[in-house]
């Protein structure tokens, strides 16, 4: 755990992400974190049916009753001071548990850890997966410069700076930072990891290009779409299946596309119940307004390769100074946005 500061009245947040995929806890103060970490704090059942605009529906399953905790992990544990004048943001993820600390199968990282131990039952395989998250400045003014610009890169340093420093500060791993095509728009994407480890970091992701907009004055936007005739903001999920030695199953020179039987297989299930997998992937109204053809949201319903228009999308390989393709290939899910809970 980091030991750097010594300021108890210091906040750390315990945190988790909701159904709607809006990160909401709660704060104690640093001196009490040792014992927290055991208990954890008080949170309720009906918070993970309060809609993004606050309400809670009319049919809520749990009304005014119940108690559940939120249990951090300490392996998320994220604490970053960019020294602009705000106190460090500091907070660790949570399954949010029974007051025994046994799983509550409404929690979103416990469906995620069933889900990923199901697959490995069923096929030997796991996940490596990346997140990539698509944003928008909703202070900038449309006629900024131009898609993919170094001048529009450099236009809102140091905020590219910080936000690196910010994900480096708690221990993501960034990959690249870059001004979109849309209007005001940009880009931050991660190294693969495992699928919990991966879904986290995403909502990691959010969390710290918000705080870094913040600091900065700004208010960034993951809107899957901000207005009718901007380009939409995506989440494209990068992954591919391992064995039990992490090794990737996705290749196969010999067959279409490169792609293994098994991840052959795994697309196929993927495009055939596409619609209902959607359901949770682009999950809003807004989702909707993003996937419509001609915006590389990946809105047609089939397996592509290296087309930006399909729902999956096989990935190219780099094959530059004798790289290997084996361990590369992998597939790209790119009909989701941040309204989805990763
Ligand atoms: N903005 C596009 C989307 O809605 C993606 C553009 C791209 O990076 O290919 O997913
Ligand atoms: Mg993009």
């Amino acid at each position: 755990m980091n030991d750097k500061n010594t300021n108890e009245d210091e906040l750390v947040v315990f945190v988790c992400n909701d159904l709607g995929s809006i990160t909401r806890g709660r704060a104690i103060p640093l001196a009490d974190l040792q014992e927290k970490m055991q208990t954890g704090v008080g949170w309720v059942p009906i918070n993970q049916t309060i809609s993004p605009f606050d309400q809670i529906p009319e049919s809520d399953l749990w009304g005014s009753h119940g108690d559940r905790r939120l249990l951090p992990d300490p392996a998320t544990e994220v604490r970053v001071d960019l020294a602009l004048g705000y106190t460090p943001l500091h907070f660790f993820l949570c399954d949010i548990t029974h007051l025994d600390g046994s799983p509550w199968d409404v929690c979103a990282r416990t469906f995620l850890k069933n889900t990923v131990e199901d697959l490995r039952e069923r096929t030997g395989c796991s996940v490596r997966a990346a997140f990539e998250h698509e944003f928008a400045f909703t202070d900038m003014q449309p006629a900024a410069d131009p898609g993919f610009s170094l001048a529009r890169l450099r236009a809102v340093e140091p905020f590219g700076t910080h936000l690196i420093r910010a994900m480096r500060q708690a221990g993501q791993e960034p990959e690249t930072f870059l001004a979109e095509f849309g209007v005001a728009q940009y880009e931050l994407s991660c190294k693969p990891a495992l699928a919990l480890a991966a879904a986290d970091r995403s909502v990691i992701m959010r969390e710290l290009v918000h705080e870094t907009a913040r600091q900065h004055g700004r208010k960034a936007s993951f809107s899957p779409k901000l207005t009718p005739d901007t380009l939409g903001s995506g989440v494209h999920i990068h992954f591919s299946l391992l064995d039990e030695a992490g090794k990737s199953r996705t290749y196969d020179a010999n067959r279409p596309g490169r792609l293994s039987e098994i991840a052959g297989q795994f697309s196929a299930g993927i495009v055939k119940y596409l619609p209902s997998i959607l359901t949770f992937t682009a999950p809003s109204v807004l989702s909707y307004e993003r996937l419509i053809p001609h915006s590389w949201s990946g809105p047609y319903a089939c397996l592509g390769e290296r087309n930006r228009e399909a729902a999956l999308r096989i990935c190219p390989t780099v094959e530059t100074s004798g790289r290997r393709p084996d361990e590369q290939l992998h597939l790209e899910y790119r009909a989701c946005d941040a309204t989805a809970n990763p």
